[in-house]
């Protein structure tokens, strides 16, 4: 049986595949096959919609409201439905014996295979191969080609190719079911099919147009209905191919959006299959230069992490400022498409380091919505700008109040009232983006703004405290989400703490850059050089509960009073095992048991906080009471892990957060990839093991390899250069070009500090007393 697809495919390196058919695991592979470019995602679903499919295709920055208790991302009509019948049966899973059936993700190339081998009723074969790509050269077009072949009998097809507009929302909550748009007009246009629908709330038009060729032997034509038959002969093979485009009116005037849509997909159809698939693959191999780590020793965690990489590759997009990326991506319904830190605190580094161009984007999204934190903060009393908990289109508070819990109660949501810590977030975002890129350009126009919006939010939220002549800032919540409604969260204060005094610094910093430039934003903001020196005083009253007896920071107040329980079993994923008596809702937060990484976030992102000896003392106690009940978890407990020497757990906690979706760890995967852990996969190599870090805005390297990895091979940008790196178990191999021979970057290494000069390879031996040498190649791996 001839394989017409293997041909475009990458090696298996980068390639994962989906073998056999498991009806119970359709929606989690639907998932892990998504296909995007960062302006449309498209879920991995098989073409025939078998039963329980779940399409899901979604615009990046399309949310409605209607019918909803908050704005929700938008599931658009869904073009990936192509439904055969041969001689009377449908070629469905769901329906037909399989004889074989396999799928395959290029991630390299974002390709989607598919082989199905069927037998109908009377044990006749059929073949169906497809392959389907949304292009990432043009966002605006997708391609899909179907192979069919009938092996032991002449076949009479009946082909269903509609842009199905039966999808709705799921209603993860209360809700239930809806539908978002409704159809305004169904056209055909010589041979294009054209449709547009029109959101409820907003009104944003979503336009498809589409048109199909099909080649037999005997016959090439264009099919220009949306239901076409096909006679083959026993061994003939049809070929099928569909060209998509697509557009909203979030980017096209909605006067000029059908013809843009029929326009784009003339000129697409005029280039045909092999040109489009060129152009879509080649934008891909460009895209993985800076994005790809290369693990030497390990080929399995290699490719997990391209999986992963992959995936926040197909989240983001570099053409829109005004949209950024969700909890569980742009292909699936999980938290209603919204908006959380785990933007900022997860995701953001890797296009930092990687595409500093979607970083910067992600962070003008929330520039955008400057006004609305504005508004959020004078609504609830405070001053400057506090950003949402959970945010979608509006830029609005969007955390829905109540949800349907697993045990069927309807139970209110806290976190959207309490979970401050966000504003301090995104501060703490915008300077980590400055501190790598330099970009003086987006620190004067709009990065500092959010600072001093931010730290005036704090200035106004802290509370005096007279008994004990400190700054409280009560009835929060914390990351660890187990235990709301409390006082002086330690991460939020050392942040909000932070915020103040960097908002501070950084006016300084870029008084002395642009004097000029920042006189306007603070006259434009109201700012007086009085209250700005409140800050740091401010700052310094902030409570930190920090007791010197033991150096273990109480996590909130009260903290080391609640219930101490004995340490769990741990299930295959590390994670431990919650016994029946403790129920999340009822209980849990008498206990010190919690959810997710908090005061060991904090020895992470403010690493001077504690000194080595208390950050692992804070490491072992709070490692013991973690639940690990959001994914957001393990990898910060493998980042810290490598930082204190708890190598093995590093390594355990890392695996745990590599394959969370791959393997479905945490049973929702079918909701849409966890896109923090995605990022906090990321830095648990690159800042965990690699060892990146920075120090006095100096980067520097401490690597703490795996035991059986040989090496990690990445690039990551620095200051506008490229470096690549290749880190070693004793060595460190550095490199970066520039047209100035004369340029070089202080780099710390080991704890020493050196220089690296333009174009020459460097390698740095840990045992040798750093010693340093110029190999005679000047590029390259070591
Ligand atoms: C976690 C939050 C996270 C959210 C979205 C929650 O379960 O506790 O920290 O922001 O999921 O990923």
């Amino acid at each position: 049986m001839k394989d017409f697809f293997s041909q475009y495919l990458s090696d298996p390196r980068w390639l994962i595949y989906d073998k056999g058919w498991n009806p119970y695991l359709q929606t989690v592979s639907e998932t892990q096959l998504a296909l995007g470019n960062g302006y449309i995602g498209s879920r991995g679903i098989l073409e025939e919609i078998p039963p329980g499919c779940e399409p899901g295709t979604f615009f990046s920055g399309l949310y409605d409201k209607i019918a909803a208790q908050v704005a929700e991302l938008v599931n658009a009509p869904n073009p990936i439905n192509f439904k055969v019948i041969a001689s009377g049966e449908k070629l469905d899973v769901g329906a037909m014996n399989i004889v074989s059936h396999k799928r395959t993700l290029d991630l390299r190339q974002g390709l989607l295979a598919r082989q199905t081998v069927y037998a109908n009723a009377r044990k006749e074969r059929f073949d169906y191969q497809s392959i389907r790509f949304f292009s990432l050269h043009n966002k605006h077009i997708a391609v899909m080609q179907v192979y069919l072949t009938p092996l032991d009998a002449p076949a009479d097809l009946t082909i269903e190719n509609l842009v199905e507009t039966a999808t709705t929302n799921k209603g993860l909550v209360t809700e239930g079911r809806k539908k978002h748009f409704h159809v305004t007009e169904i056209l055909k246009k010589g041979n294009i099919n054209y449709l547009c629908v029109k959101t409820l709330e907003k009104e944003i038009l979503v336009a498809y147009a589409s048109n199909v060729f099909a080649q037999t032997n005997n016959k090439n034509r264009w099919v220009p209905y949306r239901t076409f038959y096909l006679n083959l002969k026993k061994g003939e093979t049809a070929c099928i191919t569909k060209f998509f485009s697509f557009y909203t009116s979030r980017e096209v005037n909605p006067k000029r959006i059908k013809a843009q849509t029929i326009q784009t997909l003339r000129k697409t159809t005029r280039k045909g299959f092999k040109k489009l698939l060129d152009e879509h693959c080649k934008t891909w191999v460009n895209k993985w230069k800076t994005a790809d780590i290369q693990i030497e020793g390990d080929a399995n965690v290699e490719r997990t992490l391209r999986f992963n990489t992959y995936h926040l590759l197909i989240s983001s997009n570099d053409e829109d400022n005004d949209a950024s990326i969700g909890a569980r991506g742009l292909i699936g319904e999980g938290y209603r498409g919204h908006i959380f830190w785990d933007t900022e605190i997860f995701i953001l580094p890797f296009f930092i380091y990687t595409n500093p161009r979607i970083a910067r984007n992600l962070l003008l999204y929330r520039h955008r919505r400057l006004n609305m934190a504005r508004k959020i903060a004078a609504g609830r009393g405070y001053q400057g700008a506090m950003f949402p908990w959970e945010s979608a289109d509006s830029g609005e508070e969007c955390t829905p109040p109540w949800y349907r819990d697993s045990d069927g109660v309807v139970r209110e949501v806290l976190t959207g009232q309490q979970e401050h810590h966000i504003t301090a977030d995104i501060a703490y975002g915008v300077c980590h983006y400055f501190t790598v890129t330099n970009d003086w350009d987006f620190m004067l126009k709009y990065g500092l703004e959010i600072m001093i919006e931010t730290a005036r939010f704090w200035a106004s939220r802290v509370e005096y405290n007279k008994k004990k002549k400190r700054y409280d800032i009560n009835r929060v919540i914390g990351p660890d989400e187990f235990h709301d409604d409390v006082n002086n969260n330690a991460y939020t204060n050392a942040l909000a703490q932070w915020n103040l005094i960097m908002a501070r610094k950084i006016h300084r910093i870029l008084e002395r850059k642009s004097p000029a430039t920042v006189k306007k934003l603070m006259k434009k903001i109201n700012l007086s050089a009085e209250e700005m020196e409140k800050w740091p005083k401010i700052a310094g009253k902030i409570y930190m509960p920090i007791p010197k007896r033991t150096g273990i920071i109480e996590q909130f107040e009260g903290f080391f009073k609640k219930k101490k329980l004995r340490r769990l079993e741990r299930d295959d994923n590390f994670i431990p095992i919650v016994p029946n008596s403790i129920t999340f809702q009822d209980n849990i937060y008498r206990t010190q048991f919690i959810k997710q990484a908090d005061v060991v976030m904090l020895s992470y992102l403010l690493e001077d906080i504690l000194n080595a000896k208390q950050k692992k003392k804070n490491y072992l106690y709070y490692e013991k009471r973690t639940l690990h009940q959001s994914s957001l978890s393990p990898s910060m407990h493998s980042i810290v892990g490598s930082a204190v020497g708890e190598r093995k757990k590093a390594y355990r906690y890392f695996l745990t957060a590599a394959y969370t979706d791959l393997k479905n760890i945490y049973g929702n995967t079918a909701e849409g990839i966890h896109t923090a852990t995605l990022g906090g996969t990321w830095q648990a190599v690159i800042n965990g093991f690699a060892g990146l870090g920075i120090k006095k805005k100096v980067l520097s390297f401490n690597p703490k390899l795996p035991a059986h990895w040989d090496k990690i091979n990445f690039s990551i940008k620095w200051r506008g250069f490229n470096l690549s790196v290749n880190v070693g178990q004793d060595k460190i191999k550095l490199y970066f070009a520039s047209e100035r021979k004369k340029d070089w970057l202080p780099v710390e290494i080991y704890g020493t500090r050196q220089r690296i000069s333009a174009n020459k390879s460097m390698v740095f031996c840990k045992k040798s007393g750093l010693k340093k040498y110029y190999p005679p190649e000047t590029k390259g791996g070591n």
